[in-house]
């Protein structure tokens, strides 16, 4: 069971940090829906803290905008805007498809997006999402009285499963990414059960036409929940940069990915649903994009 003596609701940063500084072994909260389980749930037995920092409302962290081509979005904004929010919906199409995939309507409307980053889950399914993206992360912290910020990748922000370069009282405040108005977008997500589920394997993909629509000019794929950590698939971007999409060359881009599941648990399982969601999440970009590709038979030979 979680139980605290205090808890906060700061209206500013300045705030947040005078309730972390002010109450030793405070911690912070946003959506719970990570914290609350991992106490309740017996996973870290009795927790008592001393107090709950909720930085959900702190309008810092709210709210999203463009500028210049990038995204800026706060930390506390909810899964749930994801598929909401207009702006997201047009200029980041493939995080709607990600939510899709996010727990339920209840937990979209309560989880935020840097709680889940934060977290640094295996299995956290905004991750490949957001990578896609070429996401960078801003933390802020406070010293001798001025708040300070850190921007960092969010491809060297996560570093191993639960753990992240976020050092203690930083606090996540924005994210800023790629706005990619026009791409095809694909999430692909497999685990245990059908719903509710945690990702044995997530996937998600981006794909630009060039101007003939017959030529890739981009492609963004990126895993999450093989290994420890998420990651891109730039050997097989680079490989379909410049292509002609057709079945052949996405089936052969499919399998360069089997090398990449490096979970220890369930590797053989894995590396077929890897491969399998690669060439069926690039045929679904591309069809979200005007381009219909027929998928190869199973165990067709191709050259
Ligand atoms: C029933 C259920 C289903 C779920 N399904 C999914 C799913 O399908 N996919 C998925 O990826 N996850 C899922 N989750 C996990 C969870 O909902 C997400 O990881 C969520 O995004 C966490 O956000 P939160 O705001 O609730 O984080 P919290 O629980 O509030 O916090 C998580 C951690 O991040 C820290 N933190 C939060 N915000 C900040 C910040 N701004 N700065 C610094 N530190 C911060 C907290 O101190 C804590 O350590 C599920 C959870 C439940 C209970």
């Amino acid at each position: 069971m979680l139980t605290f003596d205090h808890y906060l609701t700061p209206a500013t940063l300045d705030d947040a940090f005078d309730a972390l500084d002010g109450v030793p072994g405070a911690r912070i909260v946003a959506g719970a829906t990570d914290l609350l389980p991992w106490a309740r749930d017996g996973r870290a037995g009795d927790v008592h803290l001393s107090a709950l920092v909720d930085v959900s409302r702190i309008a810092e962290l709210r709210g999203v905008s463009l500028a210049h081509g990038r995204i800026r979005m706060g930390a506390a904004t909810l899964i749930s805007a994801f598929q909401n929010d207009p702006l997201l919906q047009k200029q980041a199409p493939v995080l709607g498809c990600c939510a899709v995939w996010f727990a339920d309507d209840q937990i979209r409307e309560q989880a935020t997006v840097g709680g889940n980053l934060v977290n640094a889950s295996p299995a956290g399914d905004s991750q490949p999402a957001l990578l896609t993206m070429n996401t960078h992360v801003t933390l802020a912290r406070r010293e001798n009285g001025r708040i300070l910020e850190r921007t960092l990748p969010l491809s060297e922000f996560i570093v191993g499963p639960g753990q992240t370069l976020r050092q203690p009282h930083e606090i996540m405040t924005r994210l800023e990414l790629d706005a990619l108005p026009g791409y095809g977008a694909a999430f692909e997500k497999v685990g245990h059960r059908r719903s509710m589920v945690i990702s044995t394997v997530c996937l998600a993909a981006l794909v630009k036409l060039d101007g003939t629509k017959r030529r890739i000019e981009d492609v963004r794929i990126a895993i999450g929940a093989v290994g420890p950590v998420p990651e891109r698939l730039d050997d097989v971007e680079d490989f379909l940069t410049g292509q002609m999409p057709a079945s052949g060359s996405l089936r052969d881009a499919a399998e360069m990915a089997v090398s990449r599941v490096r979970s220890r648990s369930r590797q053989a399982y894995r590396r077929e649903v890897l491969v399998n969601f690669v060439e069926r999440a690039l045929i679904s970009a591309f069809a979200h994009a005007g381009l219909a590709i027929q998928r190869l038979p199973k165990e067709s030979g191709h050259v």
